[in-house]
């Protein structure tokens, strides 16, 4: 099996545990630090700490964080179908046929892409599943060593993406329902769910009574209010592209300060199969429909781990002045770059991300 690396872990602003107040509900008692960690969820290691008065409070509010990420992970399958749940499995099997009625949580999901998809310059496409899911078996078939790893077919990919048109995926408000216009349209939220279903757990928790918190999903890092150990910031390490490929796993390229807001990274390490000694990443570019060749990793900082998370994987695949152009007509968006090709290994990132950036000088003080 393919091991999953994380694009970004938590590195510091852990320190001793029970570090005195910090001025919020529980003020006046003293916070622990606690963690869950758990695999089988979105393909991933997810990773939650926080501070909470005691165990009980600790257990019970990442307990219900855990119990919605699997409800997530389900509703945002693509390949597999869960007894009595109508997911995008579901979807790609029925809505062709009929309308389909979704739950509000994957309604929300469809219209937050419906949003932002059409201003990513082409880059992040959900009906791209026809095309993604050739990738996804050969890497799949790669892994389970079934056979040679081979690179899906070009003639049954550009097929495919004769299927891919966002605009035959009817959604229609007044009842919730679904209908694809194409038969052979299949949709593939993995650029986006992960992130999308962080936020939703990462405010279910801002509302608990442990709103000190950080959630790690496999590179898609939102945290809650500071570590209650003295210190401003959670810390987030972000791996080195190169390095995450070797042994030296844990080396950090850049350790970003951050408190209340989310950091995702998608990168070309964190999943993929080699065919004849050349690696193939799982990020599609659909001009070409190849792995996206620009950049090694980009990591986009926001508030909204669903926004970063799709930014993320649409930053990616674009040029890096494309990228940050995209960027930097966001507010309160900031990026981070590993260009690939001919500046393989460069360093970039927004002006913005300079306050959060220890490599551009910042620092996590001592509250
Ligand atoms: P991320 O790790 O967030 O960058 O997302 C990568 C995942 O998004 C892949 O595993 C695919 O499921 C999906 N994906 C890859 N390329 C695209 C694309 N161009 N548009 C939409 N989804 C994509
Ligand atoms: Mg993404």
């Amino acid at each position: 099996m393919l091991t999953i690396l994380l694009g970004a872990c938590v590195l510091t602003a852990l320190g001793p545990a029970g570090g005195g107040s910090w001025g919020l509900p529980h003020a006046r008692a003293e916070m622990t630090r606690h963690s869950l960690i758990f695999f089988d969820t979105f393909d991933t290691v997810i990773t939650i700490i926080g501070y909470a008065e005691d165990q009980a409070t600790f257990d019970r509010v990442a307990g219900e964080a855990r119990s919605a990420f699997e409800r997530y992970h389900k509703l945002y399958d693509a390949y597999n179908a869960y007894e009595g749940i109508r997911n995008i499995y579901t979807l790609n099997r029925d809505a062709a046929k009929n309308p389909v009625p979704v739950d509000e949580e994957l309604w929300a999901l469809l219209l937050f892409v419906k949003e932002w998809q059409p201003r990513l310059r082409g880059t992040v496409n959900i009906a791209l599943g026809a095309v993604l899911s050739q990738w996804h078996g050969s890497r799949k078939a790669a892994e389970a060593g079934e056979s040679a790893a081979v690179l899906p077919d070009m003639a049954s990919l550009r097929a495919a993406a004769a299927h891919t048109n966002f605009d035959d995926v009817v959604l229609d408000e007044e009842n919730r329902t679904v209908f694809f216009r194409d038969p052979l349209l299949k949709l593939d939220v993995g650029a986006v769910a992960k992130g999308f279903a962080t936020e939703r757990v990462g405010r279910q928790m801002l509302a608990s009574d442990m709103p000190s918190f950080i959630i790690n999903a496999g590179g898609n890092v939102r945290t809650g209010h500071p570590p209650a150990a003295g210190r401003h910031h959670w810390s987030i390490g972000l791996q080195d592209p190169e390095a995450a490929l070797t042994a030296q796993a844990g080396q950090s390229l850049d350790v970003l300060y951050v408190e209340g807001l989310s950091v995702v990274t998608s990168g070309d390490y964190q999943r993929f199969y080699t065919v004849d000694g050349v690696r193939y990443h799982h990020i599609i570019d659909p001009a070409t429909l190849l792995p996206a060749g620009q950049n090694r990793a980009v990591t986009v900082l926001c508030e909204d781990s669903g926004l970063a998370d799709i930014l993320s994987t649409a930053v990616f695949i674009l040029p890096y002045e494309q990228g940050c152009a995209l960027v930097e007509s966001l507010d309160g968006v900031e990026a981070l770059w590993v260009q690939a090709g001919e500046a393989e290994g460069e360093v970039r990132m927004t002006e913005g991300m300079r306050v959060y950036s220890n490599s551009a000088g910042a620092v996590n003080p001592e509250r």
